[in-house]
Order: structure tokens, then sequence, then C-alpha cells
């Protein structure tokens, strides 16, 4: 699910379009504004999900270790007995701009509503989808 080793998976994730305004883009992510964040996706999508950023907590739940080469991961639970909401770990030693937790969170929320697209196009042509769904809940009033 966040194996984006492949060349081209690296580089249609670095394609995602943040909605966010540019002065924005580079600010540090707290985790506060994640959860924030995260919501929205969570909304637009309508599949909820947790949020860890503790990733011994993440670790110890799923079971599986947590690669700290891994900017994100979902876990579903396991075959026979799904959670009812899935688990999204966000590693915030790798993800350090708001620009890049969007990427994250488009990624990782894509993997959740449309497990078997994988890396293909498609798959990040819904990430894209849910980016810009976030950014029409976000525009400020003029
Ligand atoms: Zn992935």
């Amino acid at each position: 699910m966040t194996d984006r080793a492949h060349p081209v998976t690296e580089q249609r994730h670095a394609e995602l379009r943040s909605p966010l305004p540019e002065h924005e883009r580079d600010l540090p992510v707290d985790v506060s504004w994640l959860r924030q964040r995260a919501k929205l996706f969570a909304a637009v999508s309508e599949r909820n999900f947790h949020l860890v950023t503790d990733l011994v907590a993440y670790a110890s739940i799923s079971g599986m270790p947590y690669l700290s080469h891994y900017a994100a991961q979902v876990y579903l639970g396991p075959k026979t007995a799904r959670l009812k909401v899935p688990l999204m770990a966000i590693n915030l030693k790798l993800v350090t701009t708001r620009e890049e937790a969007d990427r994250a969170l488009a990624h990782e929320t894509m993997h959740l509503v449309v497990p078997s697209y994988g890396h293909k196009a498609a798959a990040f042509a819904r990430a894209q989808l849910l980016l810009d769904q976030v950014g029409q809940l976000t525009i400020a009033p003029a």
C-alpha cells in the first residue's frame, strides 16, 4: 500500500497538486493541523479513518513494524476481521510540509477508497480528485 519505491509511483505521487495557497504549502506540519486536514479528506471521501502519528502505537496495534522510510501507511485490519474504522499512520519525520501532508493524505485516502487501483494512473487521478474536493471545501469566503 505504501511502497513508492517504483520511480513511476514516486513521480505520480510528486505530481499530486495541493490546493493550499502557495504561502501555506511550505509551512510545517503540526498534529492539530494534520488532524483537521485529515477530517476534510475523510469528509470528501466519505471514508472515516483514525489518524495515527505515534508510529510505535501504530506498530503495536497493527502487529507490523512501521518501516521508517515510509511516509504514510494505512491498516485495514486482518482480512477476516476488517476494522470498522481503519488506521492511517503519517510519519511526521518524513512528512514535514503541509504540501507533503496533503499528498500523503490524498494518497492514503485513495488506498482506502479504491484499494484495487494500486498505484495505477487511475489511482493518482482519484487522489488528485480528493485534493481538488478538499480545495473546494476550504475556499476562503470572498
Ligand atoms: Zn501507495
